[in-house]
């Protein structure tokens, strides 16, 4: 017979077994059935930045079952702690980044990368919407893309606080093409100064250098153009070298304030010695084109000083997108979208936030701590004896490590004072403690709980975090025993976040660091700075950037700055 006449044809999909099935009868009745593999759809990750957040969950996650998408406005990874260094030309800018391509080429993940700024988040629709960055002189440089999972990893943007002039007049040091401007303009400065006819005030006018904001970045970036005064323009520029002035303004009582005090002083003496004029309690009211007015705290005496340059470097706000956002999702007027433990945005399961865009929600954690006292206190008398204490302690820190590194730290000495006290005695085992006294305590320690600092360190460990949750999603929602929660009931597919804090360093400038590495260890001076090179070039994304940038020490060390215009 013939196999011509006709095909009854009947198709369906095994999804359990990932299996497409077709069945086929002919006329002459004979019956086919064709297997093939369906290949089950992946789910869909948007991540939006390649900053520091970014790049650690891209360079962790290695389960292939995603099909990601990037989305950033820039397509490269900036490595910030070098920033300043590029200011004056110690590192050269190209040096610091690393294409975000090449950082995604080598993963065994569906990855890829659209150069676009994301405008507003649709979270019912589980849709973004975004403009292309590069203009393409069609209409399609505005579109939508779905996603299953969206992980928001923008950052932040420099805060102004709406001081008048100063988005005309500053210069900020938060992209690389912000230090590649204060460079050209640093060299420009002492060109400028060089010419003929200028009187001595035009001089000094032009060299003044002012940094508002005694923080990390602009007590660098002050260390840096001392340096580059000192060791390259005594020799390219000495007939200008007596007009250069860095003034360091600080609206609070001292510079430097997230590190140790005996760093702080350190700093503050070592400026002063060098002739870094260091302006404690001074806040900037208004910028023009030539004048920095400035109001003091104290006596509240107003001053206008005429300046060349200044680097306003005084803090980050969140950007437009996250405030709309947060608008959206009833988050209100926060610093920074308002996370859980495991990152997710509050309320919504399939978005995440993480880096300085983000910050966890820790008033939840302190909530659940006083639930915790409220169930084990059975007979309502607010005590507890002391091994039920040391009991419920444990278990929180095991669920929380968070509360433990705090338990810690310096800041709630008083907790762990209180706890040595409880333990010292075994006699003591009887004794009743006090439930409110030791939630007063810890509530000291809540403000210090609220905000991880906005630091790469921070972004770095999240992303890092938020890539395992995802390698291990699948695995884990098969298997669903996780660790216990808190919060609710059961228990949750993973360990809440926890930041372990490695230290952090202040370059000072003369070949002279402060390290404050855990355990409150405080140490200052040359070999410290040697522990900045190694730690800094250890931290590198590539080896590609790791050779560049150690080549450009080199070099600098040997040859001095480059100081050409370009
Ligand atoms: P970022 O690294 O800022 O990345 C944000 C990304 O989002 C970027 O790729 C950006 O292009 C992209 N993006 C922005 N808007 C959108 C949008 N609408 N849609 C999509 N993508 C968007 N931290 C330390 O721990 N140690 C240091 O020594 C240190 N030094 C620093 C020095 C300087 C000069 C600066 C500026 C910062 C420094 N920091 C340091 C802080 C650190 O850089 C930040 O905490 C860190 O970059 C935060 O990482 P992030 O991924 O959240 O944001």
């Amino acid at each position: 017979g013939s196999l011509i006449a006709y095909a009854e044809a009947n198709a369906y999909n095994d999804s359990k077994n990932h299996v497409a099935h077709a069945d086929a009868v002919t006329s002459n009745g004979a019956h086919w059935t064709a297997l093939s593999e369906v290949v089950p759809k992946k789910k869909k990750v948007v991540l939006l930045g390649t900053g520091w957040a970014g790049m650690s969950f891209l360079k962790n996650l290695n389960n292939p079952t995603y099909e990601v998408e990037v989305v950033s406005p820039r397509n490269f990874f900036v490595f910030t702690p070098l920033l300043p260094s590029v200011t004056c030309g110690k590192v050269e800018a190209r040096s610091i980044v690393e294409p975000i391509r090449n950082i995604i080429r080598k993963k065994n993940v569906d990855i890829s990368f659209t150069e676009a700024e994301c405008l507003k988040i649709d979270p019912e629709n589980k849709k973004i919407y975004c403009r292309a960055t590069l203009n393409t002189n069609s209409n399609v440089e505005e579109f939508a893309v779905d996603f299953d999972y969206l992980i928001i990893a923008v950052g932040a943007q420099v805060n102004t606080f709406n001081t008048p002039g100063v988005k005309e007049n500053c210069h900020f040091l938060k992209e690389i093409d912000d230090a590649q401007k204060i460079r050209k303009n640093v060299i420009e400065s002492f060109e400028k100064a060089s010419l003929p006819n200028l009187s001595d005030e035009e001089r000094k006018k032009i060299l003044h250098f002012v940094i508002v904001g005694g923080g990390p970045t602009g007590v660098e970036f002050a260390a840096e153009l001392h340096d580059f005064v000192n060791e390259d323009v005594v020799k390219l520029y000495p007939m200008v070298r007596a007009y250069v002035k860095i003034t360091l303004l600080e609206a609070t009582d001292h510079i430097l304030n997230m590190f140790d005090k005996r760093i702080t002083n350190f700093a503050e003496h070592k400026f002063g010695r060098e002739g870094i004029d260091v302006k404690l309690g001074s806040m900037v009211t208004e910028i023009s084109k030539n004048e920095i007015s400035t109001k003091e705290r104290g006596n509240g005496k107003t001053t206008s000083t005429p300046y060349g340059m200044v680097l306003w470097s005084t803090g980050i706000g969140p950007r437009p997108l996250i405030k709309e956002f947060m608008k959206q999702i009833g988050q209100g007027n926060r610093r920074a979208l308002a996370t859980d433990e495991w990152l997710r945005v509050e309320g919504l399961d399939n978005i995440y936030a993480l880096g300085d865009c983000a910050t966890i929600n820790q008033r939840k954690v302190m909530e659940d701590i006083s639930e915790i006292f409220k169930k084990a206190d059975t007979d309502n008398s607010g005590t507890l004896t002391v091994k039920e204490f040391q009991e419920i302690i444990d278990d929180i820190c095991e669920r929380y490590p968070q509360v433990e590194l705090y338990l810690k730290s310096k800041q709630v000495r008083n907790i762990v004072d209180f706890l040595k006290e409880a333990q010292g005695d075994a006699a003591k085992e009887s004794i009743e403690l006090n439930i409110e006294e030791f939630k007063s305590a810890l509530s000291q320690a809540d403000s210090q709980m609220k905000n991880l600092p906005a630091t790469a360190q921070v972004a770095n460990q999240q992303g890092a975090y938020l890539a395992k949750c995802f390698n291990r999603m699948e695995e884990c929602e098969k298997n669903p025993e996780g660790p216990t929660r808190i919060r609710g009931t059961g228990r949750h597919r993973f360990h809440p976040f926890s930041y372990r804090h490695l230290g952090q360093f202040a370059p000072l400038g003369g070949e002279q660091t402060a390290a404050q590495l855990p355990g409150d260890w405080v140490s200052i001076g040359h070999s410290e700075q040697w522990l900045w090179y190694s730690v800094y070039a250890s931290k590198q994304v590539s080896w590609r950037t790791r050779a560049l940038v150690v080549s450009d020490w080199v070099r600098r060390f040997i040859f001095g700055r480059d100081t050409s215009g370009i």
